[in-house]
C-alpha cells in the first residue's frame, strides 16, 4: 500500500503462537493516543511457521469496535474451506473485509495461483487505477469489463484456469479429503517427535507445520549449530531437504506437509537422516569440545 514498514505494528502472540488480542487492543489504544489512525487489522489463518490460526472472531469484533478494515491472510489455511471435518477452524473468516488465499499451497495447484477476495465487490474500486491507454474510466461507465480493475498486477497468466479444472475434475470433497490427510499425517508426526526424547517439538499445529530440533540427551554442544549443520549436510547429501526457521533467536528445523501422498514412513526416513547427521556432528565436535574444556 506504499505506507512503509514503520506503519506496521507487530503484535506478540500467545503461548500457542496465536495473536494476543489483549496486546492488539493495547496497541490500537496506544496508537490512537499518539494521534495515529489504525486503519486495518491483519490476522493470519495458518501462520507460515506454525500453521496456527489467530482468534478470527475476536479480531473481527476488535476491528468492528475500532472501525478498521479486517484482512485475513489465509494463504496457507484456505484449504480448510474444503474440509467438513476441520472447516470450523476458520470460523470468523466470513467477518473479514478481505482475504488472501494461495491455491498453489492448500488447493494443490502448481505455482502460481492466488486470490484476493473481498466481501463486497465494490471494494475492488479501492484498488482500481485508471489509465487512458489501459482501462479508461469511460469503459467502466459503458459497462465494459476489465480484469485490470480487479488486480494489482497488470499482465498475468490465466492462473484461474488450472484451479477451475481441478475443482471440476476432482471436486471439493476429494480435495478436502487430501487436506484432512495432511492434517492427520502432521498430527501423527507431531506424536512421533513428541515421544522421541532426542527431539524437541516447538508447537502443536492447527494445520501441518511442525517446528522442532534434534537435541539428543547429554548433548554438550551448541544445539543451534548442530541443527544448522544437519540442514546443510542434508542439502549437500541431496537425499532430502528440510526447512529451517528461527524462534526467539534459536534455530529450528521445520516440516511443512502439503503433499497428501507423504506417508509416515517417508517422514520416519527423514527423521533417521536428521539423526544420522546430528550424530555425525557430535562425533566431529564432541572430542575437540571436551579437549578444550579440559
Ligand atoms: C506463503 C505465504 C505467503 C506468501 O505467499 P506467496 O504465494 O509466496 O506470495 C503469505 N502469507 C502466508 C501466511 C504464507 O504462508
Amino acid at each position: 500500500m506504499g505506507l512503509g514498514e514503520k506503519s506496521v505494528i507487530k503484535i506478540k502472540t500467545d503461548r500457542s503462537f496465536r495473536m494476543n488480542t489483549i496486546l492488539l487492543e493495547d496497541a490500537i489504544k496506544r496508537e490512537i493516543a499518539q494521534g495515529n489512525i489504525p486503519i486495518a487489522i491483519v490476522g493470519t489463518a495458518g501462520t507460515t511457521d506454525f500453521g496456527n490460526i489467530d482468534p478470527l472472531k475476536e479480531l473481527a469484533s476488535i476491528s468492528l469496535k475500532y472501525n478498521t478494515w479486517f484482512h485475513i491472510d489465509a494463504a496457507y489455511g484456505c484449504g480448510l474451506l474444503l474440509t467438513d471435518k476441520y472447516r470450523g477452524l476458520l470460523n470468523g473468516i466470513e467477518l473479514a473485509h478481505s482475504v488472501t488465499v494461495d491455491y498453489h499451497k492448500s488447493f494443490f495447484q502448481p505455482v502460481s495461483s492466488s486470490g484476493f477476495l473481498v466481501c463486497d465487490k465494490n471494494f475492488f474500486n479501492l484498488i482500481t487505477h485508471h489509465a487512458d491507454y489501459l482501462n479508461p474510466k469511460d469503459h467502466d461507465e459503458d459497462g465494459l469489463p476489465n480484469q485490470v480493475n480487479k488486480s494489482i498486477q497488470t499482465t498475468r497468466r490465466f492462473d484461474a484456469l488450472k484451479l477451475w479444472f481441478t475443482l471440476r475434475m476432482m471436486g471439493r470433497n476429494k480435495l478436502g479429503g487430501y487436506f484432512d490427510t495432511i492434517i492427520e499425517t502432521a498430527a501423527k508426526i507431531a506424536g512421533l517427535l513428541h515421544s522421541d526424547s532426542d527431539f524437541e517439538l516447538m508447537n502443536e499445529s492447527d494445520i501441518s507445520a511442525l517446528v522442532f530440533r534434534y537435541r539428543p540427551k547429554n548433548l554438550r554442544l551448541d544445539v543451534c549449530a548442530m541443527n544448522q549443520y544437519i540442514k546443510k549436510a542434508m542439502f549437500n547429501q541431496g537425499k532430502a531437504l528440510v526447512a529451517g526457521t528461527k524462534i526467539n533467536q534459536q534455530f529450528y528445523l521445520k516440516f511443512t506437509l502439503l503433499n497428501p501422498l507423504t506417508t509416515i514412513s517417508d517422514i520416519e526416513n527423514i527423521i533417521k537422516i536428521i539423526k544420522k547427521h546430528g550424530n555425525e556432528y557430535v562425533r566431529l565436535n564432541q572430542a575437540s569440545a571436551d579437549f578444550r574444556r579440559n
